[in-house]
């Protein structure tokens, strides 16, 4: 599909792209629950998991000037948990980096990891996100060539500002640039507007449903983006097949 187009560098996504996130965010909060239970018993003793889920979603809220901050959200919220409890502002900073560690212990999904590494050794890698995923700590830094942050940049996708910020640190024209990514607004209309070939990563089979923006491509794995892109796919011994 892509074996005639121009393509100099791609934007990969994270979160549901790379490693399913849900699940990893909730075994993150439970973490930083019981560290809280330890270490400020009378946060645990008024509350549990879902109501300090409903400070965050307050605190969010109240502050959508933030939504692409969604470490700096969350700090905030520890920071009204802290002060509600009588307990200090050091209580934030402690409380996000147990979550955060645990929201970095991600598992890429089985098709990732050796497809990073043939498309890395194709094309440079950038990673693109509205979230807060420390490429170090989740170890796939080492497939790409750096990170852009929705926080970094002042805004989240779909907005433009995140992918001409790509394109800038890619030193590429936009329309010379894949981005791939599972979230059909985000992902593919945000780049499709910024001018860039989009691929949608489609892991449930779902059908398409914007009538506004349709993808270049679909692909249900890294592995069909391969195919896609004409990349040899890594067989199970680890060589390249050659077909
Ligand atoms: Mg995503």
């Amino acid at each position: 599909m892509f074996a005639n187009a121009e393509i100099d560098a791609i934007c990969i996504d994270l979160d549901n792209t790379l490693w399913p996130i849900d699940e990893v965010i909730e075994r993150a909060e439970r973490i930083t629950f019981d560290w809280l239970a330890d270490h400020y018993p009378r946060v645990t003793s008024k509350h549990d998991m879902e109501s300090l889920r409903r400070v965050g979603r307050r605190v969010a809220g109240r502050l959508p000037q933030l939504r692409h901050d969604l470490s700096h959200l969350r700090r905030l919220a520890f920071l009204e948990v802290a002060k509600e409890c009588g307990y200090g502002t050091e209580l934030a900073d402690r409380a996000f980096e147990v979550f955060f560690a645990a929201r970095c212990e991600v598992s890429c999904f089985a098709d990732v990891e050796p497809a990073l590494s043939r498309l890395a050794a194709a094309y440079p890698l950038l990673a693109l996100t509205n979230g807060n995923a420390c490429l170090d700590r989740c170890g796939v830094a080492g497939y790409f060539v750096g990170c852009v942050y929705a926080r970094d940049v002042g805004a989240a996708k779909p907005g433009g500002e995140i992918f001409a910020a790509a394109a800038r640190q890619l030193g590429v024209s936009p329309a010379v640039i894949l981005h791939v990514g599972d979230d059909p607004v985000a992902d593919v209309g945000g780049a499709a507007a910024a001018g860039m070939q989009t691929v949608w990563l489609n892991r449930s089979g779902q059908p398409w449903q914007l009538s506004e923006c349709a993808p270049n491509g679909q692909a249900r794995d890294f592995d069909e983006l391969l195919q896609l892109l004409g990349v040899a796919a890594t067989d199970a011994a680890g060589s390249a097949s050659v077909d």
